[in-house]
């Protein structure tokens, strides 16, 4: 559904049956499934709002096992929730997002931590081809005790369609295949810099490399587009989060990730949400 506004969105699912109504035709494209065995004849029982599965004998409700399972928030504060993290291009604060829906702050934390999560589920069915550039940066976040650590964050993003990033250990060549081969299907073309460490890529593509010290870019052997990802994913960390803490800094990460990969389909991101809830 192609929503323009936060007003706009407000209008189309003011109430709780408006969202629910859109959630089950987003959810089931197929119609309804058990979420327990997968299985399709089942049964609704009006007076409880569940359905009963034939094969599995589970009773489940259109929020079973999703990300508002258990949540006593309603749907269209939920639903605000999401197109808010979806179109903020930077992210948004718990305490932003805490004004902006009118819940509390312990509620607002939780909600953005269920939608990185529908966020992850979305954004890492499909592996990576075509041409890819590859980098890494330093991010800063902090750690249980208060004080602040860098974390190695390996970046790769499609030239023109998914971003994906993973904090590392360490450059070591085991390292950085581990997180490729989780990542990599059918890449044709990798550009990188000029590190060392990188130079075994050659084994999952075409590869070409960038000496920084020398040149930013020499016709398509650049990355900008890794690049303007860790200039918008720094400003989001200092300017809107301030503080993430390494536990939870893979799934900001995948956030930003899901965010990027819309870059050039925006209208969608609400609708893949609402699909990998
Ligand atoms: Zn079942």
């Amino acid at each position: 559904m192609n929503i323009k506004s936060l007003a706009d969105l407000r209008k189309e699912f003011s109430t709780d049956f408006k969202c629910r109504t859109y959630l089950k035709k987003m959810r089931w494209v197929n119609g309804v499934t058990c979420p327990h065995c997968g299985n399709q004849p089942v049964l609704y029982m009006k007076n409880v709002k569940r359905w009963l599965c034939s094969e599995c004998k589970a009773q489940f409700s259109l929020t079973s096992q999703t990300i508002f399972h258990g949540s006593k928030t309603p749907l269209p504060k939920w639903f605000e929730a999401i197109w808010l993290v979806c179109h903020s291009p930077k992210g948004i604060s718990a305490m932003q997002l805490k004004r902006e829906i009118g819940v509390t702050y312990k509620c607002a934390w939780r909600i953005g931590k269920q939608v990185r999560k529908a966020m992850r589920n979305n954004n890492f069915d499909d592996k990576l081809c075509g041409i890819v550039e590859v980098d890494e940066t330093e991010v800063k976040s902090s750690g249980g005790g208060g004080g602040s650590t860098k974390s190695i964050v390996f970046g790769m993003v499609e030239r023109d369609g998914f971003l994906r990033m993973s904090i590392i250990q360490n450059f070591k060549t085991m390292t950085i295949e581990r997180v490729i081969s989780q990542n990599f299907n059918n890449v044709k073309h990798i550009y990188s810099d000029g590190g060392h460490w990188l130079r075994f890529l050659k084994k999952y593509g075409k590869h070409d490399y960038i000496k920084h010290y020398q040149q930013y870019c020499d016709g398509k052997i650049h990355t900008n587009t890794i690049e303007s990802v860790w200039s918008l994913l720094k400003r989001g960390i200092v300017g809107v989060f301030h503080h993430i803490s390494t536990k939870y800094l893979q799934s900001y990460l995948d956030e930003f990730s899901f965010r990027f990969s819309f870059r050039k389909d925006k209208s969608s991101m609400f609708d893949a949400v609402l699909s990998s809830c």
